[in-house]
């Protein structure tokens, strides 16, 4: 079996002629020095923290930042002058309370992450091979054009999928003939769906996507696997680590975190950090972030590193499957393990009043309602309010104009 690409990224960007688990905790903690030295120095957000550790077990002894402190407090966090920043990233919010995140990019950042995307892209797709890109696109230093620099980076072919309606995704789908994808779960499996209704059974072309931007609930994964016969390359990306994270390799267990730019950490409820294999909240500390490095950030991500190394060799640490902490999140997981193994459904929109969970669903033509309707009071019991269908033609839209959740009031 072929190592991750991720080793082979780390050596050059590293200069290293080899690779172990000592080299790389050495270039960890020397990057991590260089940062505690530089917010010293500099008199930053960070600058209370000591200067430098002995050793990266001490990084456990410093404070957390919190998702409070990078929204009230990212021009402290925020290193170098307004001229370097390539992009920024700001979160938009449906209240008109609380303050927005932003998180800030320089074109190093911007280039780790396009050379990181072009090795996980690489484990999926063959040189020459046309990649599908299903984020949409945003403008330039925007995930879907990070991802198409990825692609190109590891001599794949990038597709833009256009804006367009469900049906003429599906035509463009039709059109290109991808053999890869990379895209958000649920929208994917509501794309295939929808293309399978109009082209026949079978007739969907991918065989392989790289999953992201979205927790993916099992029964999801598990018809893009079953239904589509599509190998999945999951990965975990956010923001605050410039979208690229963790990938999946040859191996298919976990996602390999880069270890040379972020160190991860999974603590419990009590901030207590936890041995490889339990599960707890995943910290970031983004060692070599040029805009706006973070030390010990909580994510509000569920996770536990996989104890035993990996069967491809690699010698960085691998993420098991991520889920977002949030009541909004879960809540959309559950309706998607309740509702989207049903091969008739596209998609699901809920929102959750007073303990009342009111839902719509997107299906195919020719759906009835009672089954869905007895599995949604079924999963949901005493909560189950409002429950409707909406049945998809040539001008539906998939529901959710962004990530997929719940609304909570
Ligand atoms: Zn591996």
């Amino acid at each position: 079996m072929k190592r991750s690409r991720l080793d082979d990224l780390i050596m050059e960007e590293e200069h290293l002629s080899c690779l172990d688990r000592d080299i790389l905790d050495r270039i960890r903690l020397k990057k991590l020095n260089a940062l505690l030295q530089k917010e010293k120095e500099r008199n930053g957000f960070y600058s209370s923290l000591p200067s430098s550790l002995s050793s990266l077990k001490e990084l456990s002894l410093l404070p957390f930042t919190s998702d409070e402190d990078l929204r009230s407090q990212y021009t402290r966090m925020f290193l170098g002058s307004s001229a370097d920043i390539a992009r920024v990233m700001s979160e938009t919010t449906s209240g008109t309370t609380g303050q927005a995140k932003r998180v800030f990019y320089t074109a190093r950042d911007l280039d780790h992450t396009i050379r990181f995307f072009a090795a996980g892209i690489g484990e999926m797709a063959e040189s020459g091979e046309t990649v599908m890109i299903g984020m949409p696109y945003a403008g330039p230093g925007s995930l879907s054009d990070l991802i198409a620099g990825g692609t190109e980076g590891c001599g794949a072919v990038p597709v833009q999928l256009l804006p367009g309606t469900l049906h003429q995704q599906c035509l463009q789908y039709h059109e290109c003939q991808p053999g890869c994808v990379i895209d958000m779960p649920a929208v994917l499996l509501a794309r295939a769906r929808y293309y399978e209704s109009v082209f026949g059974k079978g007739s969907f072309p991918l065989r392989k996507a790289l999953i992201s931007g979205d927790t993916a609930s099992k029964e999801v994964e598990q018809a893009l696997r079953e239904e589509f016969r599509l190998t999945l390359y999951p990965h975990y990306g956010s923001r605050e680590m410039c979208m690229g994270g963790a990938i999946t390799c040859q191996a298919f267990e976990g996602m390999h975190l880069r270890e040379h730019q972020i160190i991860g950490e999974i603590i419990d409820e009590n901030g207590n950090v936890l041995e490889d294999g339990q599960w707890g909240e995943l910290v970031i500390t983004t060692i070599d972030m040029e805009a706006l490095p973070l030390i010990r950030y909580r994510t509000g991500d569920h996770a536990r590193f996989l104890k035993d190394p990996c069967p491809c060799g690699s010698v960085t640490g691998r993420l098991d499957r991520i889920t977002r902490i949030t009541e909004e999140n879960s809540l959309m997981e559950q309706l998607d393990d309740c509702l989207m193994k049903y091969p008739q459904v596209l998609d699901v929109r809920a929102a959750m009043d007073h303990e009342v969970l009111d839902a719509e669903v997107l299906v195919l033509a020719g759906t009835g309602e009672e089954e869905l309707r007895r599995a949604f009071v079924s999963c949901f019991g005493a909560a189950a309010g409002q429950f409707s269908l909406r049945t998809a033609d040539n001008s539906s839209n998939l529901l959710h104009a962004g990530k997929r959740k719940v609304s909570v009031r």
